[in-house]
């Protein structure tokens, strides 16, 4: 088992497959990025060797992100190589989040390596908007690969970034098309992560308050239902569906942190909102067995922090880490 110094049991990985991605959203890349040379990347086989050490560790869930995941070239093999966890009863569950570019191509493919849930990020039901948002998306094809996900019997949440200005007044759409389709919808707070193009003082709407403007129109029940990740949620009475609130900044989750995450050069962050970090590629490349492995993510485990201390304020204009969200995985 692998457990940090405030005994919260690390049972959630999160692995950052690619950090190259086919759509440059606004508030998570800048337009020109400069991505890793390709050689830095762990191989498919080392991930498939991380995700396997990680599950033999006590680790119960694996989310592959990026980066867009499914842009990663072979990716649906290392997709059924961690899937076999799941199908011998080692992983509870194995899922993606994906901006739904290629969900069209590859949803069936994911349902037989062992996938039941999926995460699409998807902020606006306008196309216009997507297109403002996402910078290099096409709207339409996302959301056939919505439809084909849903068709192919995945589960499906929405994740939307709130973005003052620009989706606010779309939240009740979303709310209603989500009730309608039996998907999942999860608002999250922007967090200060990399340099952008823009300036996020500008785009961060506190949820409390979005929350609070909800619940004129919608009755908001509280449920205990928990995915292991961070959201709160409440079941929306009017729809029957259930909406998330992921709150870094109005609200710290930290006390209940039961993830790390490993980039796609094997560096494992013991928090999002902090710089430490543990090279676990070094020690994958040390030898064939895994001693050296399992020593290393111990090691960076043991040194997981109690928290972070986003903050985005006038005051506060430089992002609380250089790195963005596309390296460390969302
Ligand atoms: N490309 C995939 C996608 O968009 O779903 C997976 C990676 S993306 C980095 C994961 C999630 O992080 C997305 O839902 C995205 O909206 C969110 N995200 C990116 N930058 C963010 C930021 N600065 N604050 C909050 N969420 C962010
Ligand atoms: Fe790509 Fe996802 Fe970042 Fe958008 S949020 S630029 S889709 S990695």
């Amino acid at each position: 088992m692998l457990v940090d110094p405030f005994q919260r049991h690390v049972t959630y990985v999160r692995i950052s497959v690619t950090d190259r991605c086919d759509f440059r959203c606004a508030y998570c890349m800048a337009e020109h990025m400069t991505f890793l040379p390709k050689k830095e990347l762990l191989s498919l086989e080392e991930l498939d060797r991380l995700a396997t050490a990680f599950v033999e560790l006590g680790v119960r869930k694996i989310r592959l992100t990026g980066g867009e995941p499914l842009v990663r070239r072979n990716v649906l093999w290392l997709i059924e190589r961690i899937g076999r966890h799941v199908q011998a009863g080692g992983l509870d569950e194995l899922t993606i989040t994906t901006n739904g570019s290629q969900l069209a191509r590859v949803a069936g493919d994911l349902v037989a390596a062992g996938v039941r849930r999926i995460n699409v990020s998807l902020d606006t039901l306008d196309a216009q908007k997507f297109k403002a948002i996402t910078r290099w998306g096409d709207f339409y094809k996302v959301m056939d690969g919505i439809r084909a996900a849903k068709a192919a019997g995945l589960h499906v949440k929405l994740n939307a970034v709130a973005l003052k200005g620009v989706n606010e007044d779309e939240f009740d759409r979303m709310i209603g098309w989500c009730g309608e389709e039996g998907f999942d919808l999860t608002l999250i707070e922007t967090m200060p992560l990399g340099e952008i193009d823009e300036d996020r003082t500008e785009q961060y709407l506190p949820l409390s308050r979005v929350r609070a403007d909800l619940a004129k129109r919608w009755t908001l029940t509280d449920i205990p239902y928990s995915t292991g990740g961070p959201a709160r949620y409440v079941r929306v009475e009017e729809t029957g569906g259930r909406l998330g609130f992921i709150t870094p900044l109005t609200h710290n989750f930290c006390e209940s942190c039961n993830r790390v995450r490993v980039t796609c050069t094997g560096t494992m962050y013991m928090c999002l909102g902090q710089e430490d970090a543990a090279d676990l590629r070094t020690a994958l490349r040390a030898s064939e067995g895994n001693a050296a492995l399992v020593a290393a993510i111990r090691d960076g485990i043991a040194r997981k922090p109690k928290g972070h201390d986003f903050v985005i304020d006038r005051r506060r204009r430089a992002p609380a880490l250089a790195r963005h969200m596309s390296v460390t995985g969302g």
